[in-house]
């Protein structure tokens, strides 16, 4: 099984090292040939509207759009899950508009820019770690989507068919289980 990792901004080294940890193969993405082997997609956080633009910059924008048409599993983190998102408040448009959710940016104040808090994750684990740096929240899914985490009240993660969303940075960790999850997702898509 082998996972890219979108290298254009943000912590690609860390996420490569946990799926592989975790058990795939792992590349640094720079190039959109690069995709065309790939069986899952991983986009990490940074800064939403700079990743954005290199994403259009560098033809990653349509590449990745058809990636996800081909059923190929997409995990974005932080900025990585706004890009996905098909909705984000207070903007006329969205970035990939590949999973149905309407996403807050920079949803958790300015007196609490990071903060790291241990919550469930339904479907893999009762604790798990999470790491917010001027995160995101997620403010509804659409019909086919899944809330898998929650906190004080808000959605931090969530599944919608092939896509995976968290707004928090589970690569900066060292619990590999959130990555498990979504290599779990690339076996269930690949059959
Ligand atoms: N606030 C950033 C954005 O809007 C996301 C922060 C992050 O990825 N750590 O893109």
């Amino acid at each position: 099984m082998k996972i890219g990792v979108l290298a254009l901004q943000g912590a690609v080294a860390e996420h490569v090292g946990m799926l592989e940890q975790a058990g795939a193969t792992a590349v640094a993405v720079k190039k959109v040939e690069e995709l065309d082997d790939l069986d899952g997609l991983v986009i990490p956080g940074g800064e939403s509207t700079t990743i954005g633009k290199l994403m259009n910059k560098y033809g990653f924008m349509e590449a990745i759009r058809r990636f996800g048409a081909e059923k190929k599993p997409i995990f974005g983190t932080c900025a990585g899950a706004i890009l996905l998102a098909n909705r984000v408040n207070g903007q006329e448009e969205a970035h990939l508009g590949l999973m149905d959710m309407k996403v807050e940016r920079n949803a958790f104040g300015r007196q609490k820019e990071s903060f790291e808090v241990t919550m469930p994750v339904a479907g893999v684990a009762a604790d798990y770690p999470m790491v917010f740096i001027r995160a995101p929240y997620i403010m509804e899914v659409g019909e086919n989507g899944q809330v898998l985490a929650k906190y004080e009240e808000k959605i931090v993660a969530a599944r919608d068919r092939h896509y995976l969303a968290a707004a928090f940075h589970p690569e900066l960790t060292d619990d590999i289980r959130l990555h498990r999850y979504f290599l779990d997702m690339v076996r269930e898509y690949r059959s």
